[in-house]
Order: structure tokens, then C-alpha cells, then sequence
């Protein structure tokens, strides 16, 4: 069955999942779309919103250059409707250019027995739930809401969602989700991920899961996008001493984590599976584990298809609760969690190509994407042909094409095919 698509975004066409960027790879900004899920700790949240404010992104010509880093925040908003101060923090992120997304009033758990099939929500406590949030975050500031204009993003608490939760968000005029399994297939191996897409037939990955017996099907949403939160790739042994660590890390987690497959090397993406203990089902990883990952699965993605890298993450454990370290993290302090944020952007930000950018921005770029400019590599040739966004040193300076051009020598006149640059993106990858 395909549900007749009823929202604002309507006129987005369809953008089957694909594994190829819209535009030339090598043109291809690498995008990095942090996700911070709940959001009711004071803390860790002023933490987050200060080291974005302090980075930003690469020199280069397109919009995101240069920019403060922008992250998406998927509220959880029972809690912040009584608390004045987090209020005050949800405001400065919306006034920041962060983007601010649903994540329930409630944060329900929609499984029976901790079965994935089994839900005990109906479709109208959904539809309660995406509601009430999207009500209070766009609620003017005056009446005591957050005053954001338009709410497109949603993740669903513990992942779990069904049928009644996307078509709760496509009545609520919801562009995207960010909650499905994504780079599980086997042939995603980090270098090939899909591209953000739209759902009119499903994605990969979730029909991969129900097959497997772990996710419930879905009918189809034509025009409600999804953005993958890959799976991310352990660094094989063989990389180990490049990223700094003297064990294999791959066996570290198959010890910890019963479904873990270390010849796939395949891990979960939350901050929540990488930190917490093996007691309670995850990994209970250190700094430099963390750091390696992030780096390795940003490196794997320069050399393949720049799929972009969405992380997901928490922004309470990067903060002390009431004055105290987290339960449960046996290898990490909240000092060296916010370590492994801090190294992992600025590896990030010394590569020219990155963008941090919110996972909206994200869709937007899918839409109508901008390419990089890189940086020109060798001297006009009246004979050669450029094409659009195509650079070239001239009399020392730097020229990129207006449009396709070829015979005319740069130079600042009327209708030139050639505009003189000041800034461009090296191209770091050989
Ligand atoms: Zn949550």
C-alpha cells in the first residue's frame, strides 16, 4: 500500500536510496551531521553548543565554508515543558542555526517484551506523541515555547518505530527520520553507503532488517526522507597502529558485544553502544577506541563515495549530571567523552572537504547541491575546455568558470566566463 503523500514537502519528487553522490564525488563536499538525541541536561548541552560555536568549517567558496558547525538536536520534550533553564538552552541553539527535531513528548518505548514486532502503541498515541512535541518546540517564546518555525526532523526513541510512527510524522508535515538501521547490507563497507533518500521504497537496510526478523515492515512513504545513520566499521587490525592503538579492536568488542561480527567488523553508531558497559549490552569503549573509529569511518568515506558521516550521539554525556560522572561508562569520564568530540572535529576540520552541517541542511544540499571549488592545479590553456566551477591560475591569480567556457581569457570585464577567486578547496585527496 502507498500512502497518498499529504505534508509541506511535497514537491520534493523522489530520491531513490543511491549510493552515488548527486554531483561528482570529487566535487562532493564531506558532509558530518552530528545528532544529539534528548537534550534535558544542562551541562552537556552548553558543552556541545560552546565547542560548535568555537569551530568552524574550511575555507572554500560554498555556503557552509567558513561557517560556524551547525548539529541537529532531537528534543525529548516532556521534560524541558517545567524547566525554564533548558528552555533558555533550546532558544540559543534554534537563534545558533542548529536545527531542532522531535523526539517525543513521552520518549514511549513502542516494543512488547522487548520485541521490535510487537507494538502496544496505536496510531493516535503516536500521533499524541509527535504532536505535543512539535506543538511545544513551536510555540512562540512569548508563550512560553521554544519558537521554532518548522519542525523537519524526527528520531524515534530507542530507534523503534512502525507504520503508525512515520505516518504520525508524515501528518505532522515532518520532512525526515533518522531512526532507521542503515549500512547493514553486506555490501556497505563504509567506502559505499547510501545517500540520504526518500521512501517510496523503503531503504535497503530496513528491508534487510526484516528479513533478518528484527524490524516490522512498512508501507511505503513517497517524499518523507530518510537520512542513514550508518553502522560504523570497527578499524581492522592492519590500521590499528595508524590510528594510535596496540590492540586489536575488532577482537576488544567481539568480546563485549555478542552479535558482533569482527570479520564485518560492522558496530552500532550511538555514543549510548559505544560507552556504556558490556553488562548492559554495549561496548565500553575508551577515548582513543572512539577517536579510532570516527576516524577511520570519516577516512573510509574520503576515499570512497563521501557518503556523508551522521553520528549519533547524546549531548548529556559530554556534561557531569548534578556534579557527578555517569553510571555505567567503565572507560571514559565525561572529560575524555568531550576528548573524543574535540579530537575527532579538529581531525575532521583539517580536511578541506569537511562540512559540519545539520541534517536539514543535509536535505537541502540533496535538492539543489553546491559544489566544492577546489582549488586550481595548473595554468588557463586558451584550448582547453572548462565547465562550470572548473579553476584556473591566470597571471597569478585564481579563475573559476562562470559557466562552460573555452578560448576566453580570464579576465574581470562584463560578462566574463571567468570570476576571480580568493578562497578554494585543496584537493586532498589523490
Ligand atoms: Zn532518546
Amino acid at each position: 500500500m502507498t500512502i497518498p503523500f499529504a505534508n509541506a514537502y511535497q514537491d520534493d519528487g523522489l530520491h531513490p536510496p543511491s549510493t552515488h553522490s548527486p554531483i561528482a564525488t570529487e566535487l562532493t563536499p564531506m558532509f558530518i551531521s552530528l545528532g544529539f538525541d534528548d537534550n534535558t541536561e544542562e551541562e552537556g548541552l552548553s558543552w556541545i553548543l560552546e565547542l560548535l560555536s568555537n569551530n568552524q568549517n574550511p575555507k572554500g567558496l560554498d555556503r557552509y565554508a567558513l561557517q560556524p558547525l551547525k548539529a541537529s538536536f532531537f528534543m525529548h520534550c516532556g521534560p524541558a515543558i517545567d524547566n525554564e533553564k533548558i528552555q533558555v538552552l533550546w532558544r540559543q541553539l534554534g537563534e545558533s542555526g542548529h536545527e531542532i527535531g522531535n523526539h517525543t513528548l513521552t520518549h514511549p518505548d513502542d516494543k512488547v517484551n522487548y520485541n521490535p514486532l510487537l507494538s502496544w502503541m496505536t496510531a493516535e498515541q503516536w500521533q499524541e506523541e509527535v504532536n505535543a512535541c512539535n506543538a511545544f518546540l513551536t510555540l512562540p517564546v512569548a508563550e512560553g515555547g521554544i519558537g521554532v518555525g518548522q519542525i523537519s526532523g524526527f528520531r524515534a526513541p530507542f530507534m523503534t518505530y512502525n507504520d503508525n510512527t512515520l505516518m504520525a510524522l508524515v501528518n505532522t508535515g515532518i520532512r525526515y527520520d533518522v531512526s532507521f538501521p542503515a549500512g547493514i547490507t553486506p555490501e556497505q563497507n563504509g567506502t559505499n553507503n547510501y545517500w540520504p533518500h526518500t521512501l517510496e521504497k523503503g531503504s535497503p537496510s530496513h528491508t534487510f532488517a526484516v528479513n533478518g526478523g528484527w524490524k516490522p515492515a512498512i508501507n511505503q512513504y513517497p517524499g518523507l526522507w530518510e537520512v542513514p545513520l550508518h553502522s560504523l566499521i570497527i578499524p581492522p587490525d592492519d590500521t590499528m597502529e595508524k590510528y594510535g592503538i596496540n590492540y586489536s579492536l575488532r577482537d576488544k568488542i567481539a568480546s563485549r558485544v555478542g552479535y558482533f561480527d569482527p570479520v564485518a567488523g560492522k558496530g552500532d553508531n550511538f555514543d549510548w553502544n559505544l560507552y556504556f558497559t558490556p553488562d548492559w549490552g554495549a561496548a565500553g569503549l575508551n577515548e582513543n577506541d572512539v577517536v579510532a573509529i570516527y576516524k577511520y569511518n570519516l577516512d573510509l568515506r574520503l576515499a570512497g563515495n563521501r557518503a556523508p558521516l551522521s553520528l549519533g550521539l547524546h549531548s548529556a554525556f559530554y556534561g557531569l549530571l548534578n556534579g557527578e560522572e555517569h553510571f555505567g561508562m567503565p572507560e571514559t569520564t565525561v572529560s575524555s567523552r568531550q576528548n573524543v568530540l574535540k579530537r575527532f572535529i579538529d581531525y575532521a576540520l583539517s580536511k578541506p572537504e569537511v562540512r559540519f552541517i545539520t541534517h536539514n541542511q543535509l536535505i537541502d544540499w540533496m535538492k539543489d547541491p553546491e559544489h566544492l571549488t577546489l582549488c586550481p592545479e595548473s595554468e588557463w590553456k586558451p584550448h582547453q575546455v572548462y565547465e562550470k566551477g572548473e579553476t584556473a591560475f591566470f597571471q597569478e591569480q585564481m579563475w573559476r568558470a562562470r559557466w562552460w567556457t573555452q578560448l576566453e581569457m580570464p579576465g574581470n570585464t562584463d560578462n566574463s566566463s571567468w570570476q576571480l577567486i580568493e578562497s578554494c578547496t585543496p584537493n586532498s585527496v589523490q
